[in-house]
C-alpha cells in the first residue's frame, strides 16, 4: 500500500480543522486513545451506509456510531470524503504466521484479521501472539485432521495434517487442538483426481470429530473441491465449506458439476439441492476464487455454484487460500473482483469481506462496526460501495483501536 504526501496531509489538515479543543494540536500527531472518525460509515453487515456519522472509539473499542454532529468531547479525524468500514479479513489463508509477517503482509494493507486455515503445530504459537495493536489477529486451525493417506498428505508436507485413525483419535485431536488455542479446526471431504481416489473420513469418525469441535465452540471448516465430498460434509455437520465444488469424481468417471437448462448454465439438480440443503443450515462457503482460478477449472464451474448459492441467500465468506498458486498476500481484492465476476454485489462482497468472514473464523469481536466490538476499522478515499478498489489504499488503518497507518 503507498499513501501520498498530500492525502497525509489532507488526512492531517481534517484532524487539525475538526479537533475539539481537548484534542490534540494542530497538525500533531494522531489521537491514541479516545477520538472520533468521521465520515460515511459502512457497519459492514449490509446496513445501509450513514451519511456523515462518527465512530466513536475508547480504549480499543468501538463505543458508539452517532451523528458527527454530536461529537463535542473528543479529537476528530475526519478526511475528506472518507468512508468508515471495518478491517477487511481474510477468512482463508496459510504460512504467514509470525506476528511481524502478519503486520507487513497483512495488517499494513488494511487486513487486520486473518483466519489460518491449516498450518503445522509449531506455527500455532506464532500465530497466537498478537500484541494489541501492532499485527493481524489471526484465527487458526492448527494441522488438518484426515485420514491415513487422505488429503492434504498427497499434496503438502505431513507437518500440515494430524492422522486420525478412529473416532477416539478425532475427539482427542479435537480437544488437544483446542488446549492450543485453535478456535477452528480443519478437515477435508476430498477424494483428488481420478482415477484412485484419496480416503475419506468414515461418517462416524467424522461425525465425533464435529461434535467435539461443537462442544469446544469451534468452527468446522472444511475442504471440499469435489461434488462428491458435500454430501458427507454437510452429514458430519461442518460449520463452513472451503473452496467452491467445482468437479465430480463418482469413482468411475469425472463429471461436470453444471447443466444447460432453458438455456441458462446452472449447478445440476443435485448439486443445487446440496446448496439449498447448506443455505437452510447457514453453512458459509468460502470459494476461495482466487486460488481456483489459477487452475484449469477456471470458468462457469467456479462462478455458476456462487452465484447460485448468494441467489439462495446463502452466506459466503472470502479468502483467497494464499500463498498457493502465487496467489499474493495484501489486500484481497483479485477475491473481490473474481465474487463481482460471479453476480455477488460490492454489498455483499463487503459483507462477506468483514462480518461473514468474521464468523468464519469464530471471530465474535470483531467484522462488523457496533458498539462493544473491537475497533479494527478502516478510513478509505471515495465509496467502495461504487469501487471496491478503493480499498487497495486506506487513508487510516486501526488495529485495536492504534492507528497503525
Ligand atoms: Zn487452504
Amino acid at each position: 500500500m503507498s499513501i501520498s504526501r498530500r492525502e497525509f496531509l489532507a488526512s492531517m489538515t481534517g484532524l487539525a480543522l475538526l479537533a475539539s479543543p481537548t484534542g490534540p494540536a494542530r497538525g500533531s500527531v494522531l489521537p491514541s486513545e479516545r477520538y472520533a472518525l468521521v465520515g460515511n460509515v459502512l457497519p459492514g453487515n449490509r446496513t445501509p451506509p450513514l451519511k456523515n456519522h462518527a465512530v466513536l472509539v475508547d480504549k480499543g473499542h468501538i463505543e458508539a456510531i452517532v451523528p458527527a454532529s454530536k461529537v463535542t468531547d473528543r479529537p476528530i479525524v475526519a478526511p475528506s470524503n472518507a468512508t468508515i468500514l471495518p478491517g477487511i479479513i481474510n477468512a482463508h489463508c496459510h504460512r504467514m504466521h509470525s506476528p511481524e509477517e502478519r503486520s507487513q503482509r497483512w495488517l499494513r494493507h488494511g487486513v487486520t484479521a486473518i483466519g489460518d486455515t491449516a498450518s503445522p503445530l509449531t506455527a500455532m504459537p506464532l500465530l497466537a501472539d498478537s500484541p494489541p495493536g501492532t499485527t493481524a489477529t489471526a484465527a487458526m486451525a492448527g494441522p488438518m485432521l484426515t485420514p491415513p493417506g487422505g488429503y492434504p498428505l498427497p499434496v503438502h508436507s505431513p507437518e500440515h495434517a494430524m492422522i486420525i485413525r478412529s473416532a477416539k483419535e478425532g475427539r482427542d485431536a479435537v480437544m488437544r487442538l483446542s488446549d492450543l488455542g485453535a478456535g477452528m479446526i480443519k478437515i477435508s471431504f476430498e477424494p483428488g483426481p481420478m482415477p484412485k481416489a484419496w480416503p475419506c473420513f468414515d461418517p462416524v469418525t467424522a461425525a465425533s470429530i464435529c461434535s467435539e469441535a461443537r462442544k469446544k465452540g469451534l468452527v468446522i471448516r472444511c475442504h471440499v473441491e469435489d461434488l462428491s465430498g458435500l454430501e458427507p460434509a454437510l452429514d458430519a455437520g461442518v460449520h463452513t465449506v472451503e473452496h467452491v465444488p467445482h468437479r465430480w469424481n463418482t469413482g468411475q468417471e469425472l463429471r461436470s458439476v453444471l447443466h444447460r437448462t432453458n438455456g441458462k448454465v446452472e449447478p445440476i439438480p443435485y448439486y443445487q439441492s446440496l446448496l439449498e440443503r447448506m443455505a437452510h443450515d447457514s453453512v458459509i462457503l468460502t470459494p476461495t476464487l482466487d486460488v481456483l482460478s489459477r487452475s484449469v477449472w477456471n470458468g462457469p464451474e467456479l462462478h455458476e455454484p456462487v452465484r447460485a448459492y448468494a441467489a439462495m441467500g446463502g452466506r459466503l465468506a472470502l479468502g483467497n487460500d494464499f500463498p498457493y498458486r502465487r496467489t499474493e498476500a495484501g489486500m484481497p481484492l483479485r477475491e473481490m473482483n473474481l465474487l463481482a465476476m460471479s453476480g455477488i454485489s460490492n454489498n455483499e462482497i463487503l459483507e462477506s469481506a468483514t462480518a461473514i468472514s468474521a464468523m468464519a473464523c469464530g471471530f465474535t469481536d470483531r467484522g462488523v462496526l457496533a458498539p462493544g466490538m473491537t475497533a479494527d476499522i478502516l478510513m478509505v478515499k471515495g465509496d467502495p460501495l461504487m469501487n471496491l478498489g478503493v480499498l487497495s489504499d486506506p487513508i487510516h488503518i486501526i488495529k485495536d483501536g492504534v492507528f497503525v497507518w
